[in-house]
């Protein structure tokens, strides 16, 4: 057993503490469940997920408000997003549709654009473009459907009028529309009661409701309605928009931590009441805060790093195996510590693949046979795996179990040689490379580059003729000048691994 795993990993246990569901208020939808359990915050356990049609789920996921560059922490919540989604199609076969939401008007947004003396639309368009080149640079696939609020007002504006209409909502004297929370009793089922943040007004009949239009402001865009002019409220956006594309009832509904109350409290309220439904979301996904040095990071703190810049030290890859190493409901601690560990764990898995094909190509090995324990071994991990990914998407145990697979395989690889198992060595690399990119890991080498890449191996083949010649007469001299290249080499992101009769190589940052 190999016990590599750093500090931020904590093994989520595969059995739920059941409480049954009907002391909750979450719903047990109809339909047909599909093997997995997935926490739920109203359920507070882990429930099954069942979807109407067997092999279709619709999910919805809170996209950014883009006043701003995007940081780490969104880097860390849509990249376990998608090894979530990716683990639904990939290893349950389920067809997936995907939408985000943009908010693309915002008190923020129309700050930036009065501060930088811009049209707050020009603001908006840039951050967006900017944070689609981020999460692609990240391996994210881009989802299916994107929903911008200025593209929905009129479905905004209907979805609020309904709510005034069957006398869920009321407008105020300023033009805007709260959510009456008294007229619905489930609220505060996401997460206990607590302040909503809304700002305390004179105007609100009660004080969890929340706006869901606010009356215009001088200097501030506007769009008129039946009731006066004004713009969206942050919470009913989603709401219309997802209403819009997938009607009354929604698979998953997905977002950081931080978006669970009062937001997503707020969209399932309004919803409810808009399609006069118990459950309009039948699973909530929160992602766990990304901190730093202890601390929440965010924008307002000061405290953030962009991707670019994290790309400038670290692979996609990397950063993807430290999410997949987490899980992704706990917070992830960022520190260089628990990159290097991830890069660490990655290398392991690169240098493995590239050790199984030197030897199963070594024509100096012996007899080929397969009847070896590691086909058994790798026939327990496939199971356990499975299993771990059923139980609310363990993907840090998974990573384990192919690192335990890893160390077995080596046995073999790195044993006598005179132990030739071709054929469960490579049933085992390639279960490891389905596996990981199934996750969404690329296992790419940084460079591209072909010719470098050759230029490389050259080099690292030279050196490794010059250092065996210089070990059998015991040239110190020689011997220190092939140190010396393979610490350049390191220098220049190329880690040359030593321990095998041929070396192997793989590109670091
Ligand atoms: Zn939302």
């Amino acid at each position: 057993m190999i016990n590599v795993f750093p500090i931020f990993m904590r093994k989520l246990s595969h059995v739920c503490s059941l409480k049954p569901y009907k002391e909750t208020k979450w719903l047990m939808p109809n339909g047909n469940p599909i093997g997995v359990y997935v926490y739920n915050c109203i359920a507070n356990q882990k429930v099954p997920v069942i979807l109407n049609d067997p092999k279709i789920a619709t999910w919805y996921s809170c996209g950014p408000t883009v006043y701003d560059s995007a940081h780490i922490g969104h880097a860390c919540c849509y990249v376990k997003l998608d090894i979530l989604q990716r683990i639904l199609k990939s290893f349950f076969n389920i067809k997936l549709v995907t939408a985000m939401g943009i908010t693309d008007i915002d008190d923020k947004i129309i700050k930036k654009a009065k501060d930088t003396n811009t049209d707050f639309r020009v603001v908006a368009k840039n951050y967006e473009h900017e944070f689609w080149l981020d999460l692609t640079s990240l391996n994210v696939e881009k989802p299916m459907i994107i929903t911008r609020v200025s593209d929905h007002i009129h479905t905004i504006q209907d979805f609020v009028k309904n709510l005034v209409d069957s006398n869920m909502a009321y407008i105020t004297n300023d033009g805007s529309v709260y959510f009456d929370t008294s007229k619905f009793p489930s609220y505060g089922k996401l997460q206990n009661m607590q302040d909503s943040g809304e700002p305390t007004t004179t105007e609100k009949r009660n004080k969890m409701d929340f706006a869901l239009w606010k009356g215009y402001k001088p200097g501030e865009p506007f769009w008129e309605t039946s009731w006066g002019k004004g713009r969206p409220g942050w919470h009913i956006e989603c709401s219309a928009m997802v209403s819009k594309v997938f009607g009354s009832q929604i698979d998953f509904h997905a977002g950081g931590i931080d978006l669970q109350f009062p937001h997503h409290e707020n969209e399932e309220a309004q919803s409810c009441a808009y399609h006069d439904t118990r459950q309009w979301a039948n699973y909530w996904i929160h992602v766990g805060h990304l901190n730093y040095k202890d601390i929440k990071m965010s924008k307002s703190l000061q405290n953030t790093l962009s991707i670019p810049d994290l790309l400038k030290m670290y692979t996609a890859d990397t950063f993807r195996m430290a999410c997949l190493m987490s899980n992704y409901r706990y917070s992830m601690e960022y520190s260089d510590e628990m990159m290097k560990t991830a890069e660490a764990v990655l290398n392991k898995f690169k240098f493995f693949l590239k050790d199984v094909l030197m030897y199963v190509n070594d024509s100096e090995n012996g007899h080929g046979d397969y009847s070896n324990k590691l086909l058994e071994e790798l026939q327990k991990v496939e199971e356990n795996n499975l299993e771990a990914l059923k139980s609310d998407f363990d993907t840090a145990s998974c990573v384990n179990s192919l690192l335990n697979l890893v160390t077995c395989a080596n046995k073999i690889i790195k044993g006598n040689t005179k132990d030739y198992y071709p054929v469960p060595v490579v049933l085992t690399a390639q279960y490891i490379i389905n596996v990981l990119t199934k996750f969404g890991l690329t296992l790419q080498e940084t460079s591209e580059n072909t010719i470098s890449n050759t230029l490389i191996d050259t080099i690292v083949e030279f050196r490794h003729m010059v250092r065996k010649n210089a070990m059998l007469r015991k040239d110190k001299e020689l011997l220190s000048a092939c140190d010396t290249v393979r610490d350049k080499m390191k220098m220049m992101k190329v880690q040359i691994n030593d321990s095998n009769k041929t070396p192997t190589w793989v590109m670091t940052k």
